[in-house]
C-alpha cells in the first residue's frame, strides 16, 4: 500500500494532510526518512514508524485499550464542561473510530474500556449480556444495618417499575463497599445507593467482567492482552 494510504489507515489525517507529512520529512521508517509518500509498504515490513518524532504502534486490526479514566474527564466524544476522556489516548486513535463501552459519569474514576470495534461495544452494551461491574463506593454516611440487604433484595429508580438490585455487595469498611452490578443504568450506582438511603461520595469502578483495573496509573491506558480479549468471549 502506498504508504499516504498506510498513514491515513493509521489515523493520521486526510490523505493529503498525510502526504504532507512524508513530503516535509516527518515519517521515519526502519530508521530512515521516508522520501516518496507513494512508496508500497506492507505492515510486514515496517518494523519501527516514527511520525513527526513520535514511534507509532502499526495497528493492524481493532482496537481494545483499558483506561483509567480520572476524575473530571467526560466520556464523550463533545464534552460539555470537562476535557474529553479521549484526550488521554493517542489523538490518532479518534480518526480510527475509538469509542467508550458505556459510559463513566465525569466524576467517576476507574476501569473505562474503549474500542473501535463496533459490535463490541454493541455486545458488552447489550442489556443480556449482564457483565459484572465492579465498583468501590465512598459513602457520605456510615454503612446502615440494612444497607447490603437493601441493595441486593433491590431497590425501585425513578421512572422505572422495575425492581433492580446489586449481584454483590461487600462492606470494606464504615464508609466504604464494593458493589458488583450486571445492569448498565444511568447513574446506576448513584441512584441504588441513594435509593437505600445513603448518598456516593466517590465511585471507582475496579474491574468490568473479569478484566481488572489493576495497577495501571490515573490517566494511563495499555491495550487489553489477548486473555483479557478472549474473557469477554
Ligand atoms: N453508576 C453511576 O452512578 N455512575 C457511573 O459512572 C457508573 C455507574
Amino acid at each position: 500500500m502506498e504508504l499516504y494510504r498506510l498513514l491515513q489507515q493509521q489515523g493520521f489525517g486526510s490523505r493529503k494532510e498525510c502526504r504532507k507529512m512524508v513530503e516535509y520529512g516527518l515519517v521515519e521508517i526502519n530508521g530512515a526518512v521516508a522520501e516518496d509518500y507513494r512508496q508500497d509498504w506492507t505492515p510486514a515490513e515496517i518494523d519501527e514508524l516514527v511520525v513527526d518524532g513520535e514511534p507509532w504502534e502499526l495497528q493492524t486490526g481493532p482496537i481494545y485499550v483499558m483506561l483509567h479514566k480520572p476524575d473530571g474527564y467526560e466520556t464523550s466524544h463533545k464534552p460539555m464542561h470537562h476535557p474529553s476522556v479521549y484526550t488521554l489516548l493517542p489523538w490518532q486513535f479518534a480518526n480510527l473510530g475509538i469509542t467508550a463501552v458505556g459510559r463513566l459519569d465525569v466524576d467517576t474514576t476507574g476501569l473505562l474500556l474503549l474500542t473501535n470495534d463496533g459490535q463490541f461495544v454493541h455486545a458488552l452494551s447489550s442489556p443480556k449480556r449482564h457483565v459484572a461491574k465492579c465498583y468501590e463506593v465512598t459513602l457520605k454516611h456510615p454503612v446502615a444495618d440494612g444497607l447490603v440487604r437493601h441493595l441486593l433484595a433491590g431497590v425501585f429508580l425513578k421512572d422505572d417499575n422495575e425492581k433492580i438490585a446489586a449481584d454483590h455487595v461487600e462492606v470494606m469498611d464504615e464508609i466504604t463497599i464494593r458493589m458488583t452490578i450486571t445492569q448498565g443504568k444511568y447513574h446506576q450506582v448513584k441512584r441504588m445507593v441513594a435509593a437505600a438511603g445513603n448518598r456516593v461520595l466517590d465511585l471507582h469502578r475496579l474491574s468490568l467482567g473479569t478484566v481488572l483495573l489493576g495497577d495501571l496509573d490515573e490517566g494511563q491506558w495499555r491495550y487489553l492482552d489477548a486473555a483479557e480479549l478472549a474473557s469477554f468471549g
